[in-house]
């Protein structure tokens, strides 16, 4: 069986086809995945999403990339944490790829996020782009090892996934590694430990090969396990036993 650590459901695209998703979820045995919120004005949809299917999780939190959204508060945060089905805070972070300085709003919005996670002992999601530097920075002086969580959708090298491990990190590979090109994520996905891996669809986007450039979807996170087996030279099964066991770990609010 696998798992998808990281996908949009309630995003427009795939919230409309949800039954259909569901049955291809369960055709190829991805039995769980974990919804992730991106801002508070849609986090009531996906709480409402999610409520009728057991084998569906939420996080809450606000994604770096949104600027002018509800800013929560560390406390208003952990509050909306305490529903059963919130099972992580974020996707939070810093993204230095779409916008440009001044961004402390963005830094202040990470620690928050962090300060959250260590008040109600919920792991991280972190999304860190073109800022590798600073995320781990951040997350130093915010303690961040003590939520712990993971680095979602990795890009980054092989030196910063380890800085990342050395901070109580788990590493998630996307469909992104499937993709010829990604050489550096190669070698991430044959280095990382095991007992660190997590895999995602971060769907609707990153679909993987064979299905670049189509709408992605939960179901699809096979082609993830199987790239990274392939590249590690070790059966799927055994990718899929371990990213399995790490998210029931990681994120062990889930009632299976
Ligand atoms: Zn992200
Ligand atoms: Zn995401």
């Amino acid at each position: 069986m696998y798992v998808d650590s990281h996908c949009h459901l309630n995003f427009p695209e795939l919230a409309a086809e949800l039954p259909a998703i569901l049955d291809r979820m369960a055709t190829n045995q991805v039995t769980h995945a974990l919804v992730v919120s991106v801002n508070l004005p849609e986090w009531r949809g996906l709480m409402d999403l999610v409520a009728p299917h057991r084998n569906l999780w939420a996080s809450v939190g606000v994604h770096p990339d949104y600027e002018d959204t509800h800013e929560p508060t560390a406390e208003e945060l952990a509050d909306l944490s305490q529903d059963p089905k919130v099972v992580a805070i974020g996707e939070t972070g810093l993204d230095y790829y779409r916008l440009s300085e001044p961004l402390d709003w963005q830094r202040e919005r990470f620690r928050t996020h962090i300060r959250a996670a260590r008040q109600t002992g919920l792991p991280l999601i972190i999304h860190t782009r073109s800022s590798a530097e600073d995320t781990l920075k951040l997350m130093r002086e915010e303690n961040a090892a003590e939520a712990g969580g993971v680095m979602h959708c990795f890009t980054e090298t092989w030196e910063v996934a380890q800085a990342a491990i050395d901070q109580n990190f788990y590493i998630s590979l996307s469909g992104i590694v499937t993709f010829k090109n990604a050489t550096q994520l190669h070698e991430v996905a044959a280095k990382v430990p095991l007992d660190r891996l997590l895999i995602e669809t971060d769907s609707p986007y990153l679909a993987p090969v064979p299905y670049r450039g189509k709408v992605n979807d939960p179901s699809k996170v096979i082609h993830v396990a199987e790239k990274i087996a392939d590249l590690r030279g070790i059966p799927v099964a055994e990718v899929a036993k371990a990213s399995t066991d790490n998210f029931f770990k990681l994120f062990n609010k889930i009632v299976k």
